[in-house]
């Protein structure tokens, strides 16, 4: 797949009160994961190696977001006895070589490596317009025990966890922090809610409270973040429906959904693992930086994905279409999901299989999204969600003049 590919807008958008018509614009797709943990934190690989995977897999940017940290500092990574983790480093020291890796062996025949910074790392890899990193911070709060995680996107100062009184209370001190300092800076940033139904720490009702909050993960790779959720919690992706009917009633911005690795696991892969390559979002930018990507993701011009990739996605007033890049021998089911006015649960509105369609966005509907369901089994599936699937962003319906 090359997500580099010239996107070309297929439609002239009529400029209000003149009439006359734009000139086609040109802009990009960009595949990138916005959550990946390293020896930073709790992952288990060097974060040159991470980042060489996911360059070499076709991503244009990647965010390293290891708990509450922003890999700064002096950190001494002590490489575990395993012969699975002293394979890795023979494998890192190898490849880098000794003149980039730190490291010592201490009397009782430890390895202890100094981790290279966020400002180190990313030297290596970073290349205009082809690979990103933005520095990131899982932001890692709890309250009475449940794990309360975010993450900060493209943030400059680390932000401890700001704890508070109630779920609700925890999110949004940790929100208003990150806003706090996009402020500051005068510099895009993103808090995203990392997996919801991890411990079943963040109800509906918790999300619904949220203030300046429009971004969750609707599909997180960890293998136990209950995406599905249970015969007692609704999954990830129906608590996104029921926030964005009850963020239209409250005149909130519409919650939008993303994909993520949240990979921690680099040397063992399976469904009990937490492995990298599972779950990513897909941006439409002008260019490949840190303002551009947040730029578009603040508009909803992103998808969300496990495997199946669009070649094209048009939104406007009327009509949101849809085109799938065919697999070969893979079949596409193309669903649009939405609220009607006056109602309080959402539902499939259409479903066809095919490669392409389209909707009409009609009065009668709050917003729309749409899913498309892959029949190819992804190759490293979590839970029950076997097949390659994308999600497109909510369109909030307004009424037509
Ligand atoms: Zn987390
Ligand atoms: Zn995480």
């Amino acid at each position: 797949m090359n997500y580099l590919r010239l996107f070309v807008v297929l439609s002239f958008i009529t400029v209000i009160g003149c009439g006359e018509q734009q000139k086609p614009s040109t802009e990009h797709w960009f595949k990138g994961n916005l959550h990946t943990h390293s020896y930073w934190s709790d992952g288990d690989e060097f974060p040159e190696v991470i980042m060489d995977w996911y360059k070499s897999h076709d991503y244009q940017f990647v965010a390293l977001t290891d708990h509450n940290t922003l890999a700064e500092g002096d950190k001494w990574k002590v490489v575990s006895q395993d012969s699975l983790y002293q394979n890795g480093f023979k494998n890192y020291l190898d490849h880098y070589g000794s003149n980039w890796v730190n490291y010592k062996i201490d009397s009782l025949n430890q390895t202890h490596v100094k981790l290279k910074t966020y400002e180190e790392y990313k030297s290596l890899f970073e290349e205009r317009e082809k690979f990103l990193i933005i520095q990131s911070e899982e932001i890692t709060d709890h309250f009475q025990g449940k794990p309360l995680h975010m993450n900060a996107t493209n943030i400059k100062k680390k932000i401890d966890p700001q704890g508070g009184n109630s779920v609700v209370e925890v999110l949004q001190n940790n929100i208003d922090e990150v806003i706090k300092q996009r402020d500051e800076l005068e510099i895009p940033m993103i808090a995203h809610i990392n997996h919801p139904n991890f411990g079943y720490a963040i109800g509906l009702q918790d999300m619904i409270a949220l203030k300046n909050e429009k971004y969750f993960e609707v599909y997180n790779g960890h293998h136990m973040v209950n995406n599905s959720g249970d015969s007692t919690h609704m999954s990830t992706e129906k608590m996104w429906d029921l926030i964005n009917i009850a963020y239209v009633e409250k005149n909130k911005p519409l919650m939008y959904g993303l994909a993520t690795d949240d990979s921690h696991n680099y040397h063992v892969k399976g469904g009990k693992w937490s492995n990298a390559g599972r779950g990513w979002i897909v941006v439409r930018a002008d260019s490949l930086s840190s303002k551009s990507l947040i730029n578009a993701m603040e508009t909803g011009d992103f998808y969300a994905s496990t495997g199946v990739e669009l070649s094209s996605l048009i939104v406007d007033e009327k009509k949101i279409s849809i085109e799938v890049n065919q697999k070969a021998g893979v079949t596409y089911q193309i669903t649009f999901i939405g609220c009607k006015k006056g109602k309080d649960i959402p539902e499939e509105l259409t479903s066809t299989e095919g490669f392409k369609a389209s909707f009409e966005l009609t009065d009668d509907l709050l917003f729309v999204r749409c899913k498309i369901t892959s029949s190819k089994l992804h190759e490293n599936p979590v839970e029950d969600l076997l097949y390659e699937t994308a999600w497109t962003q909510p369109v909030l319906v307004t009424m037509s003049k």
